[in-house]
């Protein structure tokens, strides 16, 4: 799928080992928290847990 290219928008728990799969199935290459990231609710994406904050996902081209 070509969709949202560039950037995602994902919550993400803060595991060094999340991130790596992340960026595996993803193809994102870096990953930054939004300078006006507010604290949320959410799951990580990959392992369910307890996230804080939406990062920021980039992929490569
Ligand atoms: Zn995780």
């Amino acid at each position: 799928m070509n969709e949202n290219k560039g950037f995602i928008k994902s919550f993400w728990c803060g595991n060094p080992k999340c991130e790596a799969m992340i960026k595996a199935e993803t193809k994102a290459t870096t990953r930054c928290l939004p300078p006006a990231a507010k604290k949320e609710k959410g799951k990580c994406i990959y392992c369910q847990k307890a996230a804080e904050y939406q990062w920021y996902f980039a992929q490569a081209y």
